[in-house]
């Protein structure tokens, strides 16, 4: 090697003393040949203190052979590898190590560079940290986290899901692995995937929060209520991102359909409420007037009907309400709705149809009921008013005129039918009559 000018050697002497690396020269038998300021402060010690140590008293990980060993094989190739090391107030920092082996002035030195990478390591162990807690977190929060893509070219994945994705949908690995969302969104249900798809080509253009209620069909067969909640956002390559959660609603969605349900039936019969009836009547008389199609109203009430109470008791008589209610259901057309108007009043409609057929309807029913065969009391009768819906007529006067041909019913002597005829309740007061 030649020897250098005094001037080089300040020059390296400088370099070396002010690195920002630590860098530390080491003898065959594992001395400190020299060491420089950077190196000793990071093992805390005096440059002057370092001069009496040997490697094995700060590396931590091998042994005093290990290390004479490593120094006599490392050569010009270098060896660059990862260790522990000791302070000398007992500390450990890591660090990355950059080992040369040259020759000078006849003997043998290892040249270290020495890099602290505790605050890396220690970053490195933190985001390890964070993702085993966001991992945890995910497997233990109900339902499903997820990441949807919807990319430039309009293919759709799913980045991302966690572990109760699998029970909320009972998918398989091979559906949750694809590249492709088709698998996974194939099992909504495809009269509300129209929604869900409708919902998210809006939300991509707004980049507003997604909320979607849908059902799907779950791994084992059943229907499942599922409702989304995700937050939309635009990626640099143009993506929509949805990230959000998916949750198992079916026991509310089906607690919310019996409550909706009581709502509107009666409660002793199964059949429509009173309350319902008339929302259906209003809804009935507002399609007839705007189709120009007929309407008409059946009531009957059962004849002596308090007796039956008397002689074999109030719930003798509620068996009987509930059987009369069936029987009616079961002679009239799916598109007629029978309501239950008042204790044993009862109401049917007749959408587009006209007056003599909803006579005709009435007298089946009145013969149905009259020839039903009911336990301990046998037979039964009930009165029938029938009435079609007039020109600009409303629910009020409809309902009122029903009653009154019911009430010539029962009049005439029960167990049959009257329709009430002048239809039209004019503008000049003349108001229709029964027959
Ligand atoms: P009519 O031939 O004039 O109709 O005689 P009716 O005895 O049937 O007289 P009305 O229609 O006025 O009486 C209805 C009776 O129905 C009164 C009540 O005791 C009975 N009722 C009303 N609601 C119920 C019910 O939910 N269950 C039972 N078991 N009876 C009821
Ligand atoms: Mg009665
Ligand atoms: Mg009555």
């Amino acid at each position: 090697m030649q020897s250098l000018t005094k001037h080089e050697t300040i020059l390296w002497s400088t370099l070396f003393e002010h690195a920002w690396d630590g860098m530390v020269v080491l003898r065959q038998n594992g001395s400190v040949y020299r060491a420089n300021r950077r190196y000793a402060d990071m093992l805390g010690y005096t440059p002057e203190e370092m001069k009496a140590l040997h490697v094995w008293d700060w590396d931590t990980q091998f042994s005093q052979k290990e290390l004479l060993e490593m120094l006599q094989n490392v050569d010009s190739s270098g060896a660059h590898f990862e260790t522990q090391q000791r302070r000398k107030d007992g500390t450990t920092i890591d660090v990355e190590l950059n080992n040369n082996g040259a020759y000078y002035r006849g003997e043998k030195l290892v040249f270290c560079i020495v890099r602290d990478i505790t605050a890396h390591k220690e970053t490195e162990e933190q985001l390890r940290q964070n993702e085993e807690l966001l991992q945890g977190i995910a497997s233990q929060v109900p339902g499903a986290l997820h990441q949807y893509r919807m990319a430039p070219d309009g293919s759709r994945s799913f980045p991302y899901f966690s572990e109760g994705i699998a029970e909320l949908g009972g998918l398989t690995q091979e559906e949750l692995s694809g590249t492709s969302a088709e698998p996974v969104m194939s099992h909504i249900l495809p009269e509300d995937a129209v929604d869900v798809e409708a919902r998210l080509q809006e939300t991509a253009k707004t980049l507003s929060h997604f909320h979607a209620e849908f059902r799907i069909c779950h791994g084992d067969g059943s229907i499942r209520w599922i409702e989304s909640h995700s937050m939309p956002q635009k990626e640099a390559d143009g993506s929509i991102v949805w990230t959000g959660i998916l949750l198992d609603v079916t026991q509310r969605k089906k607690a919310e359909e019996r409550v909706l349900e009581m709502a509107i039936t009666d409660g002793l019969t199964g059949i429509t409420n009173r309350q319902e009836f008339n929302r259906l009547l209003e809804h009935e008389i507002e399609r007839a007037a705007r189709y120009d199609t007929p309407l008409s109203m059946i009531m009957y009430d059962l004849d002596y009907f308090k007796k039956i109470n008397d002689r074999f008791g109030h719930n003798a008589g509620d068996d009987v309400l509930i059987t009369v209610a069936k029987l009616v259901n079961d002679n009239i057309r799916s598109i007629d709705s029978q309501g239950r108007w008042g204790g044993e009043e009862f109401m049917v409609l007749l959408p587009q149809t006209g007056l003599d057929a909803a006579r005709g309807v009435a007298e089946k029913l009145r013969r149905v009921i009259a020839d039903h065969r009911f336990e301990q009391l046998d037979t039964i009768t009930a009165s029938f008013g029938v009435v079609e819906l007039a020109i600009r007529e409303d629910s009020r006067s409809l309902a009122q005129r029903v009653d009154e041909a019911l009430y010539r019913a029962k009049a005439l002597g029960r167990n049959r039918v009257e329709v009430y005829i002048s239809p039209v309740p004019d503008s000049n007061g003349s108001g229709p009559s029964p027959a």
